[in-house]
């Protein structure tokens, strides 16, 4: 029926455009005005049908010529239709699907790259320091503003805490201990780190960072202590294992492939380092795992090498999604709800891991732990 009606439309609007083209009262320009309104409104029927599938290719191709010769409204054949259109986006939108995951995974991988190789440096840099000042460690405090008698320089320095600029960055000649060795401020920053935050590197407590429970003897046993500065105070030693380091040397059992030194924050280090406990199965409530490298962290040992781990745990994971700001805007994040203590083995795994590379062992028993 669609084919027939098409078909007498053809006929008629054929017929119309030869009168008007033989009549001897009809201006040029009349002819064209008429044809133009008839074939409009021929067009708009015939474009419905055509979408249909109803008209054949010979009264398509016949209603092309008719209008090219009437200089009326064309219809461009190399357009797209709407179907066709559609069809382009939703292909585009497939692809589109497929290729950001694959992109972003790329991305994320060359980040990591740069963030390992920061840490190589700064770890090659923390070594080098050690060696030239007779085994001694560089002090694991980023910024070092202790005041309890002359503290030693911290290894970041205050340029590094929350400069205006970059350029300020530059400026500042307070600068840490290991500046002499790299002299570059984009080794100190992770490229996934937040706008703002200058450093987001630390050293875990145990490379002579500030005393944590269980790892230090006590300041006032023997008297001998009293007074001294937390990081003046010896480590404790069990076996062959020296809990806080303050010397290359004392790095024995475990060796120095398994003793962590930097590890990337996620933000700007405050004056702490990245508190690890040593007697308790928890993670401290202002230095949660951090996950922004896919799900896990990068971190380098004192033999200079750098490990990337990606967290085994559900817990490990979800558990930073959590984080609450302890200072709007400046300072770093902190667990909702205070201190974590996973729950699954998994998760009890991820902790004790970065235990066991921190302080060589650790200082409790787990019933139910690997
Ligand atoms: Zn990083």
């Amino acid at each position: 029926m669609r084919l027939i009606y098409g078909r007498i439309l053809i006929v008629i609007w054929s017929l119309e455009i030869e009168t008007q083209l033989d009549g001897q009262h009809w201006d040029r320009r009349k002819r064209l005005i008429h044809g133009e309104m008839l074939c409009s409104g021929v067009l708009r029927r015939l474009s419905a049908h055509a979408i249909a599938g109803t008209l054949g290719s010979k009264t398509m191709g016949h209603l092309k010529v008719k209008l090219v010769n009437n200089k009326s409204k064309i219809v461009n054949p190399k357009a797209f239709t709407l179907i066709e259109l559609l069809v382009v986006i939703a292909i585009i939108a497939l692809l589109m699907a497929i290729l950001v995951p694959v992109l972003r995974s790329a991305r994320e991988k060359g980040q990591r790259i740069v963030c390992m190789s920061n840490l190589k440096q700064l770890t090659l840099a923390w070594i080098t320091y050690a060696e030239e000042y007779d085994s001694k460690i560089v002090f694991g405090s980023a910024f070092a503003f202790g005041s309890w008698d002359i503290p030693p320089k911290g290894w970041l320095g205050m340029a590094f805490f929350y400069p205006e600029s970059r350029i300020e960055l530059m400026e500042n000649p307070d600068k840490g201990a290991l500046w002499p060795y790299i002299k570059d401020i984009d080794f100190f920053r992770c490229q996934k780190g937040l706008a703002g935050h200058a450093a987001t590197y630390a050293t875990v407590p145990s490379a002579n960072g500030d005393t944590v429970p269980g790892t230090h003897l006590s300041r006032y046993d023997p008297p001998l202590f009293k007074g001294l500065s937390p990081w003046s105070i010896p480590s404790k030693r069990i076996g062959g294992t020296v809990l806080r380091l303050t010397r290359l040397t004392d790095i024995i059992s475990p060796g120095s492939a398994q003793r962590a030194v930097f590890i990337d924050y996620g933000q700007t280090p405050d004056p702490s380092d990245f508190r690890v406990h040593y007697l308790y199965p928890i993670w401290r409530w202002s230095c949660p795992p951090q996950i922004r490298h896919d799900d896990g962290t990068t971190l380098s040992m004192a033999d200079g090498h750098v490990e990337y781990w990606k967290w085994k745990g559900r817990e490990t994971v979800e558990m930073p999604r959590k984080l609450v700001p302890m200072r709007a805007g400046l300072f770093k994040e902190s667990l909702d709800g205070g201190d974590y203590e996973p729950k699954t083995e998994d998760g009890i795994y991820d902790l004790q891991r970065l235990q066991k590379a921190t302080w060589g062992r650790i200082g409790y028993t787990l019933e139910g732990g690997p």
